[in-house]
């Protein structure tokens, strides 16, 4: 199964037996973020954690 990245517009091809193929049978409008933008978010989440000068 292909799911198109909707951050990069990357297409990934997804495994029947993979997480993001469960979650896009389960919730099929869901948008799929790819490995690589999902680690983007997590970091930019992350820096805007923390706390700004002193
Ligand atoms: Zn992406």
């Amino acid at each position: 199964m292909q799911l198109k990245c909707q951050l990069c517009g990357a297409v990934d091809e997804v495994t029947v037996w993979s997480h993001e193929y469960e979650s896009q049978k389960r919730a099929p409008n869901t948008p799929y973020i790819c490995p690589r933008c999902r680690d983007r978010i997590q970091v930019e989440a992350r820096e805007q954690q923390k706390p700004r000068g002193h």
